[in-house]
């Protein structure tokens, strides 16, 4: 799976959590990647292994040993991006939902709208920002792979094309049968992600429920944006909140522009001043 065929736009990790270890050894590998700062136990994080602004990638401890990797599924039709009002966040052709600091305007509307809660803002920076997964996007368009996938040593978490990685999850199903969980009234085991919320490109197979890790228990199979904007075309009140949130848009923009200018400056004369 780590070499796929390039001509496939959609690449996707598929994390089989029965061979996960919870050795955190793709959390690592992510950390070296982006210059992670080391964990520290912010006063707003659940816990110090949470999804922080310095932890893209973690381990979710479940009762008998079992571990569950939690990331940014990059979804096939993001929420998130959906809910950015200046387009910070987009769905690339190869699969991964990247973040262009740039334009953020820190509304954190995206954090509001993710189904599974994953996106952290650098409240400790001076110019707080985003921060999530991007699916490693520079290296998938080097022709390479996520440095977790590429650091799993138990082939808990790998990398391919979304297509051939359904195929697997389906081989591992039918050589080990009932080795994977299958939902109440369901026929055979889920592959979490294949269809919620129109579907991601980070399937899981696991032996238990993985249902916890949404913000409900069943986020069902359609898209999140059409339900977002279909809700509020019905209410004119929040219709009417955005627009005028709008309005200030680029006040804040040039806000943060002056800031980030002014962090580089300090950066150019001293010890590094962007947030992490
Ligand atoms: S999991 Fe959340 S942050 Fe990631 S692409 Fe989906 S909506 Fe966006
Ligand atoms: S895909 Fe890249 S950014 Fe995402 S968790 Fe893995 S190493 Fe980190
Ligand atoms: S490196 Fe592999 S086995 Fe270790 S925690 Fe990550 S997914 Fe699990």
């Amino acid at each position: 799976m780590s070499t796929p065929d390039r001509g496939d736009p959609m690449f996707a990790i598929l994390t089989d959590t029965t061979r996960c270890t919870g050795c955190e050894t793709c959390v690592h590998a992510c950390q070296r990647t982006y210059n992670l700062p080391p964990d520290r136990a912010w006063r707003w994080k659940q816990k110090i292994d949470d999804l922080s602004s310095s932890r893209f990638t973690t381990i979710i401890r479940r009762p008998g040993s079992k571990f569950v990797r939690q990331q940014c599924r990059h979804c096939l039709q993001p929420a998130c991006a959906s809910a950015c009002i200046v387009g910070a966040l987009r769905k690339t052709e190869l699969g991964p939902v990247i973040y262009d600091e740039k334009r953020c305007m820190g509304c954190r509307y995206c954090m509001m709208a993710c189904p599974y809660g994953i996106p952290r803002y650098s409240w400790e920076a001076k110019v707080p920002l985003v921060r999530k997964c991007i699916l490693c996007y520079d290296r998938l368009k080097a022709g390479g792979q996520p440095a977790c996938t590429e650091a799993c040593p138990y082939g808990a978490t790998i990398f391919g094309r979304r297509d051939a990685l359904l195929a697997e999850a389906r081989r591992r199903f039918a050589a080990e049968p009932g080795k994977y969980f299958t939902p109440p009234g369901r026929s055979g085991p889920e592959i979490y992600g294949e269809h919620e919320v129109g579907g991601t490109c980070v399937l899981y197979i696991s032996d238990i429920d993985l249902s916890f890790l949404g913000w409900r228990p069943n986020l069902g199979d359609e898209p999140l944006p059409a339900l977002t904007w279909a809700a509020l075309s019905k209410v004119p009140p929040v219709i009417f909140g955005v627009a005028a949130a709008m309005s200030g848009v680029y006040w804040i923009i040039g806000r943060r522009m002056k800031l980030q200018a002014e962090a580089a400056q300090r950066a150019a004369g001293g010890p590094g001043a962007t947030g992490h």
